[in-house]
């Protein structure tokens, strides 16, 4: 067996990683519920794992979803983790030719050009020499461009970048290092040996001034130093991702979940942040002044900081949920967070409201508490409803309903459970076929949080197919509209189609390049009660703004919430989707121009 003292920085190096990685997954699975550990195995043992090995290599390696949002920023990241995994693969591939032993120590292949320093290479010598060439090349392109990025991030289309804590910084210059340190080792050999291609061949014409034979050991002792460093800093740095990302793609693709705050699940979304900083950019409060971005999140999560302004300040719009390439569920895990110590709140609760009428009926309307502040959508939903044809009933006409959602964002479970059962048991007894509801926050909850035993739609969703089934009246108007996706409607609950239709039947469709997934927050989320009214009123004036509302003679959305949010700053009249659907039957008994009148005097204050 070839050994040589200098590789022992890499292979302690190496040692190190592969144990650390080893311990620290196998206490994440172990900590796995049994049922989350059948998941998880029934995936690696079945044809579905063929999706994880192709995310991985998609994503891992090629980083495909920062190349569609950041080309340069893609290519930087790819040209590292794929190329580097290409040298080692072509290295592996080499010594099969050039090495006497058929198994082989894992530092052969890294040093191979130490160890068989080919004097005269033949044809598929020469071939490999340039296909190394050829990869360290486009890994040093890749180690050039993270050194501009760090003091241009501009030009790779991020506003902001990251800081990095004192082993980040040692790690990053280690990678740094690394390439740069095997071309001079390879250039040298190249100049002794002649056995280089056209990088190193170069180089080793320039060296040849120098005292190559002497400088070459030491070249070799330098690359297997910061191979270690960087190894025995990964894990404790932001490339502990490297690895974790890869057990995070499985048991995603395994089906499993963050349930409460400490989960497995958990500490690997965590341990995979890149701290690649794309969140930042998606986070409106950025533009505030506020550093509440997942990034910040994580990093203080995963070294255990206090945090509690980055639980609470945040929107909860998962705006950099789906801009983040990891697909790390940051919103889940700050949900989860808030349940902790807040279950202060009464919860022996005297409901008011019990049910006077259970005549079956075929649709339940549900309005919402925020919809019970813009009386245009409930007159509007009453005249859709009326003109429908089913027969239907108001289940929360007393105002006197919630469906748990603020306590639930509030960490208050216990509370929430409560409100969530009576309500269950109210909408389960009103005998109806299809519960519609107003407000896209009631909407999921009832989605995800109720089982009920009936259909749940939104009132978008509600008007289309009344629409499509020519249950309604609908009259086109000369009136051109953008739309906002609510965004717990859109990047919530998927919903984006369905409100177009409706928009499109009425009136012309304006585009927005802020639109479904991409759209923007308006600011009054219910989600953060930290933030003061000003700043929410800021964030909608340049959500406005970014959608460039003035070129549309309405602003129309499908949420009670971002209406009132909108309708305080916008230039131009803001409509729930409802309204405009109820002004295009015709002889609406909801006359438009007082439903504008209402909404303007619903001020946001009544919030
Ligand atoms: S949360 Fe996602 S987008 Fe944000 S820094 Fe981490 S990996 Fe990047
Ligand atoms: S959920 Fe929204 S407000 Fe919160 S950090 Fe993400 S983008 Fe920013």
């Amino acid at each position: 067996m070839k050994f040589d003292w200098f590789v022992v920085p890499f292979l302690a190096g190496l040692t190190f990683v592969f144990g650390f990685c080893g311990i620290k997954f196998y206490r994440w699975i172990r900590q796995l519920s049994r049922g989350e550990k059948l998941m998880l195995k029934k995936h690696v043992f079945s044809r579905s794992l063929w999706l994880s090995v192709k995310e991985i290599f998609s994503e891992s390696l090629l980083h495909r979803k920062i190349f569609r949002t950041h080309p340069l920023l893609g290519y930087m990241h790819a040209s590292l983790a794929f190329g580097w995994f290409l040298l080692i693969v072509l290295g592996n591939v080499e010594v099969k030719f050039y090495s006497e032993y058929s198994v082989n120590p894992p530092y052969v292949p890294i040093f191979l050009n130490y160890f068989e320093p080919v004097t005269a290479p033949n044809f598929f010598g020469r071939g490999f020499r340039f296909l190394m060439d050829l990869l360290l090349l486009v890994i040093l392109s890749g180690v050039a461009l993270a050194y501009f990025k760090r003091f241009n991030s501009r030009r790779f289309g991020m506003q902001r970048t990251t800081q990095h804590h004192f082993l980040d910084r040692i790690a990053i210059i280690s990678l740094w290092c690394i390439f740069p340190a095997r071309l001079l080792a390879e250039s040298l050999s190249a100049a002794i040996y002649h056995n280089g291609s056209f990088l190193t061949n170069t180089l080793s014409k320039w060296l040849s001034a120098l005292p190559v034979e002497s400088m070459l050991y030491p070249a070799w002792w330098g690359y297997s130093i910061v191979l270690g460093a960087f190894f025995f800093t990964l894990p404790f740095s932001r490339y502990m991702h490297i690895p974790t990302e890869v057990l995070l793609i499985i048991l995603r693709n395994a089906g499993i979940r963050s349930h409460y705050f400490g989960h497995p699940y958990q500490e690997v979304d965590t341990f995979s942040c890149s701290r690649c900083g794309i969140c930042i950019d998606a986070c409106q409060l950025a533009a505030v002044g506020n550093s509440v971005q997942p990034v910040y999140y994580l990093r203080s999560l995963r070294y255990q900081k206090p945090h509690e302004n980055l639980t609470e300040n945040c929107l909860l719009c998962g705006r950099c949920v789906e801009a983040c390439p990891v697909g790390i569920f940051s919103t889940d895990i700050r949900r989860h967070e808030r349940t902790l110590g807040h279950e202060m709140c009464n919860t022996h609760y005297a409901f008011k409201y019990q049910l006077k009428n259970n005549t079956p009926i075929e649709v339940l309307y549900f309005a919402g508490c925020m919809t019970h502040l813009v009386p245009a959508i409930k007159k509007s939903m009453t005249s859709i409803l009326d003109h429908s044809g089913y027969s239907w009933r108001m289940l929360d006409a007393d105002e006197e309903i919630c469906c748990g959602r603020p306590l639930l964002l509030a960490g208050q479970i216990t509370a929430a459970n409560k409100v969530i059962m009576h309500t269950r048991s109210l909408i389960e007894n009103s005998h109806a076929q299809l519960l519609v509801t107003s407000c896209p926050i009631c909407f999921k909850t009832f989605s995800e949080n109720y089982r009920l035993s009936i259909p749940v739609v939104h009132h978008s969703q509600f008007i289309n197919m009344l629409q499509q089934e020519h249950r309604i009246p609908v009259h086109r108007r000369n009136i051109s509209v953008k739309y906002h996706d609510p965004c717990e409607l859109g990047r919530g609950m998927h919903v984006y189609n369905e409100p177009r239709s409706v928009i499109n039947r009425i009136a012309h469709l304006q585009p927005n390049v802020h639109e479904k997934a991409k759209s923007l927050c308006c600011g009054g989320s219910l989600g953060n009660t930290y933030i003061d009214m000003e700043t929410k009123l800021q964030l909608a004036d340049q959500a406005l703004q970014q959608m460039e509302v003035q070129s549309a003679d309405y602003l129309i959305t499908a949420c009670p919430l971002c209406l009132k949010t909108f309708s305080s700053v916008s230039p131009i009249a803001v409509k729930d989707i409802a309204e405009l659907a109820a002004e295009s039957i015709k002889d609406t008994i909801v006359p438009f121009v007082k439903v504008i009148e209402e909404n303007k005097s619903a001020t946001f204050a009544e919030k």
